[in-house]
């Protein structure tokens, strides 16, 4: 079976340089220049993984991401933008994008993160899809945390970071390794991006995420997961 990607993008180009690149990899590619028809396609044929562009005609990408997100709480989503502030980065994340991806940006990069979205689909399960940190309980599979009473949702590369650590629990984790295993991407200057997810998963998973307990900065190096 192949994996189905949607592009919602209206700049002519970069999406058939796009759709090209993507379906020479072996995908089966959809593409929308408009949010509407984005929006339509994602529920007819519920791609495995979007690509939306930030500045759409007739919508902005943050209200579109919210839109699919009322139907699909889970498919990755990458946010494709000229567009790269910090605030607007966050803006993404807060609407339920798992990434950002600059442009311009090299064809080769974006096939790798999709590689990489897809080999964790296609491993086998060495770990179980549920377990407890501390006093929380984390359900892969439905990319949840659960604390007491209140649940939170992980985002995809949350749950990849999670997965990393907990099948290496213990044991520091190199930032360059993260960034290679669940972003597939090569190590180099974008090593923030690991820092802010870890910002975020201990929000979600710690008791005191300024103090934390169970993911541990391991200083110049990485991070590492510490559970009973
Ligand atoms: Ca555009």
């Amino acid at each position: 079976m192949k994996k189905k990607i949607l592009v919602i993008e209206d700049e002519p180009q970069i999406a058939l340089g796009l759709s090209d690149a993507l379906a020479f990899e072996g995908f089966e590619v959809f593409t929308a220049d408009t949010g509407k028809l984005g929006l339509s396609l994602a529920k007819q044929v519920r791609p495995n993984a979007i690509v939306l562009d930030l500045m759409l005609p007739d919508d902005n990408g943050f209200r579109v991401c919210e839109e699919l997100r009322t139907f699909d709480r889970l498919v990755p989503i990458l946010m494709l933008t000229a567009r790269a502030s910090e605030a607007d980065k966050i803006r993404g994340l807060e609407m339920g994008a798992d990434d950002y991806v600059t442009k311009p940006f090299s064809v080769g990069e974006l096939i790798a993160r999709m590689r990489a979205i897809f080999r964790r689909a296609d491993r086998s399960p060495d770990l179980p899809d549920t377990f407890r940190v501390g006093d929380a309980q984390v359900n892969l599979a439905a990319q949840s945390i659960a604390r007491g009473s209140s649940s939170e949702q992980l985002s995809f590369y949350e749950v990849g970071i999670l997965r990393l650590l907990s099948e290496r629990k213990g044991e520091p984790v190199s930032r360059d390794e993260i960034l290679q295993k669940v972003w597939g991407l090569e190590a180099g200057p974008t090593n923030r991006t690991v820092d802010n997810f870890i910002v975020k998963l201990r929000r979600k998973l710690e008791r005191s995420p300024e103090k934390p307990e169970h993911i541990l900065t391991v200083y110049g190096f990485g991070y590492k997961l510490v559970a009973d």
